[in-house]
């Protein structure tokens, strides 16, 4: 059993086969997934919830889990009532995590400060409601080497605002180096691979993961974005986590029920879930 631990279910390119996406999920040993809920604008953040509750109880289909958050490029939207709202729905049970949250370099949307204020500002509203959360860190080309890029803003705002509510989060699509790696796990963070691990030019990011410790990792799609390798470039789905999976056991040295049973034990431990999957 897998676990998807980053799909956009609430995307509108399921419009019309999401039941058919999520059986093809279960068929290919998908137990669980966790949906997203930063809708198209701040406003529709709630949308991962309602998806939770169409489709959990139904047989032969996924759990599903939600997230709630104001993704980077939206965090011009942040107000009062905004805020309530992630604080409403962050205390539903089936909304686990705070995501995805944090900072992007690369493409020029919200202002840097708006986007560490708006980040600042939710790890407050996910401390007080235990949450974990599910960072975004997207650095500038390049930026590795320039001094306060997106990865080191990142870390000096959860040094100070997140270490000690000591909840922990999950590093999701990680890119970076190994320091970065190693900086995250210090702090109680798993590392999530998306099928950009797959792709060719990835060998740097191959090589990082092949340095990681099994209870430190998570696999993810990110649907329906980034498609692993054979599907690049097609609408990604939850089934397709295996390919990303297959890669990031050969990397480990382990075989891939091993790395299935790490990734779910290591999400269940994070999110503090029982380990009870599929409907
Ligand atoms: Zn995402």
């Amino acid at each position: 059993m897998l676990i998807d631990s980053h799909a956009h279910l609430d995307s509108e390119r399921y419009a019309d086969d999401r039941a058919a996406m999520l059986a093809r999920a279960w068929e290919a040993g998908v137990g669980a997934v966790l949906t997203i809920g930063i809708g198209e604008q701040a406003a529709g953040m709630q949308r991962a919830l309602d998806i939770c509750r169409e489709f959990n109880g139904q047989p032969n289909l996924p759990r599903l889990y939600a997230s709630a958050g104001i993704y980077p490029h939206n965090t011009q939207e942040i107000h009062d009532a905004v805020l309530a709202k992630l604080d409403s729905l962050l205390a539903e049970p089936e909304v686990i995590a705070c995501g995805e949250i944090g900072l992007d370099y690369f493409h020029e949307g919200a202002p840097h400060p708006v986007q560490r204020e708006g980040l600042i500002r939710q790890l407050e509203i996910a401390a007080a409601r235990k949450r974990p959360i599910l960072i975004h860190c997207r650095a500038k080309d390049g930026e590795e080497d320039g001094a306060a890029g997106a990865w080191d803003d990142l870390f000096e705002i959860l040094e100070a605002h997140w270490r000690p509510t000591g909840l922990g989060g999950v590093m999701h699509c990680f890119s970076g180096n190994w320091e970065q790696a190693r900086r995250a796990l210090d702090l109680g963070f798993l590392l999530s691979f998306a099928g950009n691990l797959t792709f060719p030019k990835a060998q740097p990011l191959r090589d990082v993961a092949a340095k990681l410790p099994l209870d430190g990792v998570l696999v993810e799609t990110d649907a329906p974005w980034l498609a692993p390798a054979p599907y690049r470039g097609q609408r990604n789905e939850p089934a397709w986590v295996v390919q990303t999976a297959v890669v990031l056991a050969g990397l480990l040295g382990v075989e891939g029920e091993e790395i299935a049973a790490a990734t779910t034990k290591n999400f269940f431990r994070l999110f503090h879930l029982r380990a009870d999957v599929g409907n």
